[in-house]
């Protein structure tokens, strides 16, 4: 691992190779050499007031950000009613990114029963075409996914496949929830293969307990509401290492405690798992309120992984997968 003395002296000469005009563009690139090696780029962060007087402001992110050596974060913002006390609309992700064009990925979201313009509706499927439109103007502001999608819909259901469809003809990745409410699926997430199978080039992201509940092969329903006991076996034959190796769109985001635990609960198979699932596994936060703890640093620090692996994991994936 690097040490902050490091980081501070490569924060300098970084200033001079990471520009905004590097980001802009399809050929876009952020540096990638030996210097920034190691520095993190955060899939999954979130700004607002989660939780009440606990604001996460977009200053106060990037100061989190300078604190633990993460180059760029992703701002996820959450607008269903099942996913936050107070939505976090598009618009905040995008202010941030305005303020701190070099630090801050926004991402876009959109609830698939979300209101349309009139004659781009099929039922009570909002039309993909009307989605499109929507998405489009998110990606010409500058929106590089869509998520955090977590919405009260079955994983698969059909206003959902919609919405699926439009970010895949527009090419924007998705990273969802998976609970058992939002975004709900069964033991062996058949409905996430569903979608896996149904658009096998739209890159889906997966998070939270449900999907973490899946690496092992015993996983229950009542598991995709809560997170395991420390230490917990984990039993060869989970859905995850099914998936991930059958499906190269699908990755995993190791953050909040779905992440953390699927891999704290059994160390010797977090290492394996981590090393065999390289090209499909991002490091993420879930940073959401000041002074919130991340033990993600220590817990994949612990795990001694190649020098390619943390690389990919930290960094590599998601720079490829966002094309940053
Ligand atoms: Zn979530």
């Amino acid at each position: 691992m690097h040490s902050r003395r490091q980081f501070l002296a490569n924060t300098s000469r970084l200033a001079a190779i990471t520009t905004v005009g590097a980001r802009s563009g399809t050929n876009c690139s952020v540096a990638d050499d030996n210097k920034t090696r190691h520095r993190y780029i955060d899939i999954h962060t979130h700004l607002g007031a989660f939780y009440h007087g606990r604001e996460l402001t977009a200053e106060l992110l990037v100061q989190f950000m300078d604190h633990h050596d993460v180059e760029m974060a992703c701002v996820l913002p959450l607008i269903s009613p099942e996913s936050a006390p107070i939505v976090q609309p598009v618009t905040m992700a995008l202010a941030a990114y305005r303020q701190f064009p070099d630090r801050i990925i926004p991402f876009c979201s959109l609830d698939p029963r979300a209101v349309t313009e009139p004659g781009k509706r099929s039922g009570h499927v909002a039309g993909v075409q009307g989605l499109i439109e929507i998405l489009k103007r998110y990606q010409a502001a500058g929106c590089r996914g869509l998520g955090e999608h977590k919405t009260g819909l079955p994983f698969d259901a059909p206003q959902q496949m919609a919405l699926y469809e439009a970010c895949n003809k527009v090419g924007l990745p998705i990273l969802f929830h998976l609970d058992d409410i939002r975004n709900p699926d069964t033991p062996g997430l058949p409905r996430l293969e569903n979608v896996l199978k149904a658009f096998p080039e739209l890159p889906l992201i997966g998070h939270a307990a449900g999907f973490w509940a899946s690496i092992s092969g015993d996983a229950q329903f009542e598991d995709f509401g809560r997170y395991p006991d420390i230490p917990k076996k984990v039993i060869a034959g989970g859905a995850l290492d099914r998936l991930l190796s059958r499906y190269p769109n699908l990755y995993g985001d190791l953050s909040e405690p779905g992440g953390e635990k699927a891999l704290a609960r059994d160390l010797e198979f977090a290492r394996e798992f981590v090393i065999r699932n390289a090209d499909q596994l991002l490091f993420g936060t879930d940073v959401l309120m000041p002074g919130q703890a991340i033990p993600q640093f220590e817990l994949l620090a612990s795990l001694n992984l190649p020098d390619d692996v943390q690389h990919k994991i930290y960094r590599g994936n998601a720079i490829k997968l966002l094309k940053l």
